[in-house]
């Protein structure tokens, strides 16, 4: 497992984004005029200390007191453990997650994270919370389940910039694990897609940053494959083999497989009856 991070670079006055390696996952800095906050923490304690020691060379007189976490997937929690001194945030989902499902030691081994540093982040909220970096308000927001059911959005409003943690991703689309909710999905986003302006950044938790049309286009697009989801679900059509190689469908084949899987198993544990479908439209 080779560990990286690339220098934090601006993406707005005083916003910065750098990317860490193994999981190419971008982390976010925010430097206010008396306080600066980190998004996410990277994929290990080593890691989210060589964060933080990045950021701080970036802030310069300005101390770094908090980080936000977005979510409890390793690439953005595991870090936490390295943040000394800082005060984290999180939904409070978030630590429901890992009280109920500890990560699986294979992944911890190939990380070298030991089971104890991956903790919770020392502060939680339900909906929102803000922080005042000084001349800079920050909002940290839950705006529904999606990608998980605790992702949290940093909106930056004074700065344009808004962090979406993996509610988006800017290359290939986004991912649906086992914890996602698809059906939810273009409906939580539709709070954040309120907030933005048209020369809004949007900075997902992976991939380059996001213009307002793109976050709108993506949204269309999770919209657009929660429909496929309905439709394979009512004709009781399996997964694979769905997808097709012709420009039809917006993401790449594994993105595509993992929300219809995700999206089917929901509409079955709902126990959302089938629809009858016209033979003209099978
Ligand atoms: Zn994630």
């Amino acid at each position: 497992m080779t560990f990286a991070l690339t220098p934090f670079s601006p993406v707005a006055d005083r916003v910065y984004t750098a990317v860490a390696e193994p999981a190419t996952v971008t982390v976010g800095l925010v430097v206010g005029d008396e306080a600066a906050l980190l998004i996410d923490a990277g994929s290990s304690p080593a890691q989210g200390a060589e964060i933080l020691a990045a950021a701080r060379r970036v802030a310069g007189d300005v101390p770094v007191t908090h980080a936000v976490i977005t979510h409890a997937h390793f690439d953005h929690l595991f870090g936490l453990a390295g943040l000394a001194g800082v005060e984290t945030i999180g939904h409070r989902g978030l630590a429901a997650t890992l009280a109920a499902k500890r990560p699986p030691a294979e992944q911890l081994a190939e990380l070298g994270v030991a089971d104890a540093d991956v903790v919770a982040p020392t502060r939680s909220f339900s909906l929102a919370t803000t922080l005042d970096l000084g001349g800079c308000y920050v909002e940290i927001v839950h705006f529904g389940r999606g990608h998980t059911d605790h992702d949290v959005v940093v909106l930056v409003p004074g700065r344009g910039v808004v962090f979406v943690g993996d509610l988006l991703e800017s290359e290939g689309g986004p991912w649906a694990g086992e914890d996602a909710w698809p059906a939810e999905w273009p409906k939580t986003l539709d709070g954040m897609l309120g907030t933005l302006g048209s020369g809004s950044v949007v900075v997902p938790g992976h991939g380059a940053p996001m213009s307002r049309e793109d976050a709108f286009q993506q949204r269309a697009e999770l919209a657009w494959y929660g429909g496929k989801a309905e439709e394979l679900y009512d004709a009781n059509k399996p997964v694979v083999g769905a997808w097709t190689d012709g420009g039809e469908w917006p993401w790449p084949q594994g993105q595509s497989e993992a929300f219809l899987t995700t999206a089917m198993r929901r509409l079955a544990e709902a126990g959302r009856p089938k629809r009858r479908t016209l033979p003209l439209l099978t």
